[in-house]
């Protein structure tokens, strides 16, 4: 399912563990942009909803995009909410927005069956099934948790975020 909330749990595990060298806003723009085909083919009444976009290649390009806008929207964003270090490097918005796409890979090619990660060279999702639906939701929502309280724990004591 599109903008599937299950990806941000990695996502706070990665800000909790990478801090000020990641940026959680770019990487949630990048999981809205690799979203945005299953969504388009959702709203065409189609069943393939994972097509070029969640493949090793579709994350390389649109990490790149992602990359590309990630840095000036987030930071205006950040600005936008009053963030108080809304900067968002050029380095940093690379490292999420690629975490980004490539962990949507991850979790969506365990889940869904109609995901050919290596195409076009295989039409094979080695990933399918490696774990459960219910466990890699449990998971994913278990890193945004242990996340949660680092990102937490880098505020209060006032390492980077
Ligand atoms: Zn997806």
């Amino acid at each position: 399912m599109p903008f599937t909330p299950v990806h941000l749990g990695p996502g706070a595990l990665l800000k909790g563990f990478l801090g000020a060298n990641f940026s959680f806003v770019v990487f949630g723009g990048s999981q809205v942009l690799i979203d945005l085909e299953p969504l388009i083919q959702l709203l065409r009444g189609s069943t393939a909803l994972h097509g070029p976009s969640h493949t090793m290649l579709g994350a390389l390009v649109i990490g790149l995009v992602a990359t590309l806008l990630g840095k000036p929207i987030g930071q205006a964003f950040l600005k936008l909410i009053g963030y108080q270090k809304p900067e968002i490097s050029w380095r940093v918005s690379a490292i999420s927005a690629y975490l980004g796409t490539f962990s949507h890979i991850l979790v969506d090619g365990i889940m869904h069956s109609d995901m050919a990660p290596w195409a076009p060279l295989s039409h094979h999702n080695p990933l399918l099934g490696l774990i459960s639906v219910a466990n890699l939701h449990y998971v994913c929502l278990g890193a945004g948790i242990v996340g949660g309280i680092w990102i937490a724990a880098r505020y209060l004591y006032k390492t980077d975020a």
